[in-house]
């Protein structure tokens, strides 16, 4: 029984379908975007995903450089 989130971008868990809680926003200014975590209360799985906060459209970045 899935509860409606207030926001419709939260992402959902790929693994159990639950909807995951934003619990870290890391602004990520060289790359004009802000990488946000996510994770699943449900199950534990925790995703990090990359937003463009902006209509600026940078090259895109190679990921994995952290
Ligand atoms: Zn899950």
């Amino acid at each position: 029984m899935a509860r409606k989130s207030d926001d419709d971008s939260v992402p959902l868990c790929p693994i159990c379908g639950m909807a995951m809680v934003l619990v870290r926003i890391d602004p990520r200014v060289a790359s004009f975007s802000e990488l946000h975590t996510y994770r699943c209360f449900t199950c534990g799985d925790v995703r990090a995903i990359e937003h463009e906060n902006t209509n600026y459209h940078p090259a895109p970045v190679q990921r994995g450089s952290v």
